[in-house]
């Protein structure tokens, strides 16, 4: 029989901060003190990431330990809350949706834009709901955040300071990587660079990444337009020499990429960058770093990013 428990993985964030001569910074108590005052504790057990960061500072490394805390205890518990900065919060649940294959239990993310102790904070709130979704949600990542149940791999901040800071787009697919059992694949150590296009911006920066870097996410225009310009047509052909993966995603929040509409980005299908269509930054981000992680080489990196995983891509029309 499943357990009717659930394990809180505090990772840190705003939720469970506190004041500091430099700013906010995460302290401890504030979590298990809300715990208290919810009473929770009962059907709750908490575990503390050691050390508690501003998400600001998460790595992928950080994706592999929340990843390998939910494998561990999988089969222990019915259902997992994770308490986590909102800034790379939308960031960790796509990489946790890809990472978990056969994830069979809700994983809810949380946090808060005010903190759990300070005048109009909203984590007590979030926390509150996080818990009570967690018993009631179908498996898969998911992010509790002001009222809203998002699919983890389908939402992104999008306000740096309102309480309903999150949005989230709809899938056909349940924000989960199917499978008959559990399988946790791990990030690696891939030099990933995000690069955006703006109108006369440096191209030589862009050059200079895809002579190094193990990956790319290009955040183009619109439906997926860049400049026609030299510098950046040398170094698209600098990466395809290279065989690394370029990915290119929308600047836009909705709608995403289709490569081929305009002659203005003609210079991207032709050096064999990835169409990421409507993924999200974040998720973009998340699944060229596992394909760095787990496939071979850039043919398999390629069906690995174009493939549905976890429903990180919109309904199709
Ligand atoms: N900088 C904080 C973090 O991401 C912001 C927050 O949690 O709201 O950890």
């Amino acid at each position: 029989m499943t357990s009717p428990r659930t394990l809180l993985l505090h990772t840190g964030g705003t939720i469970g901060m506190a004041p500091s001569p430099e700013g906010l910074h995460p302290a401890t108590g504030l979590v298990e003190r809300a715990l208290d005052r919810l009473e929770a504790g009962g059907a709750v057990d908490l575990k503390r990431l050691d050390p508690l960061i501003d998400s600001a500072n998460a790595t992928p490394e950080d994706w592999n330990r929340l990843s390998a805390e939910i494998a561990a205890h999988h089969a222990d518990y019915g259902s997992f809350v994770i308490t986590h900065g909102t800034d790379t919060l939308a960031f960790t649940a796509s990489a946790l949706a890809m990472a978990l294959e056969g994830l069979d239990k809700p994983v809810i993310l949380t946090g808060a834009m005010v903190p759990l102790e300070q005048p109009g904070s909203d984590g007590e709130r979030n926390l509150a709901d996080a818990l009570r979704i967690a018993g009631e949600a179908e498996p898969g990542v998911w992010i509790q955040f002001a009222g809203q149940l998002l699919r983890g791999p389908r939402a992104r901040k999008v306000h740096s300071a309102a309480h309903d800071a999150f949005s989230g787009w709809p899938s056909e697919r349940m924000p989960r990587r199917a499978g008959p059992r559990l399988i946790r694949h791990a990030f690696g150590r891939a030099s990933i660079a995000v690069l955006p296009v703006a109108p006369g911006c440096a191209m030589q920066v862009i050059e200079h990444a895809m002579k190094v870097c193990d990956g790319i996410v290009l955040r183009c225009y619109g439906s997926g337009t860049v400049p026609n310009d030299p510098v950046l047509a040398g170094a698209l052909e600098a990466a395809a020499a290279r065989a690394i993966p370029v990915v290119a995603v929308s600047q836009t929040l909705e709608g995403g990429t289709t490569l081929g509409t305009y002659e203005a980005g003609a210079i991207l299908l032709r050096h064999g960058v990835i169409d990421g269509r409507d993924m999200t930054l974040e998720a973009a981000y998340a699944k060229l770093a596992l394909a760095l992680a787990t496939c071979p080489d850039l043919a398999a990196q390629r069906a690995f990013v174009e493939a549905p995983l976890c429903g990180e891509f919109g309904p199709t029309t």
